[in-house]
């Protein structure tokens, strides 16, 4: 196992859309396994495929939640979200790859996603509170949409000239 670099905003693969998973091999559940120990180091409560330059339609969440106490870890392998609530919710959203921000961001409260492991067996569940935010969030991921995208232009324009301004910088 090791820990990959993480992308950071405006890294162009955060935009590209992931490719399906089509072998559960060794090659994927090493890259889990990655895709772990990078979220944990971050440390994060998620991590999708693109944000270590993975383009595959993998991500990854281990958050402690009290309304979805078994939601340790859970790896979605071509996830897919089959239904959703009317009911909205708004929570503070922040993403590895676009470090030291946070805003608060509306989405369905309650999602139903279904997806297949790493050793491919099909899942499908049920999620509220924040897992529904965190899978809705590394989901996104995979169709290169970042949470920013959901806010008003004048703060993400902010967002997006603070990291073009530091890219700038690092050259
Ligand atoms: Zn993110």
């Amino acid at each position: 196992m090791s820990v990959r670099e993480i992308l950071i905003l405006p890294d162009p693969l955060l935009r590209k859309v992931a490719e399906p998973v089509e072998q559960f091999d060794d090659e994927l559940k090493k890259t889990v396994a990655d895709m772990f120990e990078t979220m944990y180091d971050a440390p994060g409560v998620g991590l999708a495929g693109p944000q270590i330059g993975y383009m595959k339609r993998v991500a990854v969440i281990d958050l402690a939640d009290e309304e979805n106490p078994d939601s340790g870890k859970i790896v979605m392998v071509n996830p897919e979200i089959v239904g959703m609530s009317d009911e909205v919710a708004v929570s503070e959203e922040g993403c590895l790859s676009i470090p030291e921000f946070y805003y608060d961001v509306e989405r369905p409260a309650e999602v139903t996603v279904k997806f297949y492991t790493e050793t491919g067996e099909e899942v499908t569940r049920h999620a509220t509170g924040r897992l529904a935010v965190c899978m809705q969030h590394e989901i996104d991921h995979l169709d290169g949409v970042l949470y920013i995208d959901y806010l008003s232009r004048l703060k993400r324009d902010r967002v997006l000239k603070r990291f073009q301004k530091k890219a700038r910088l690092a050259g």
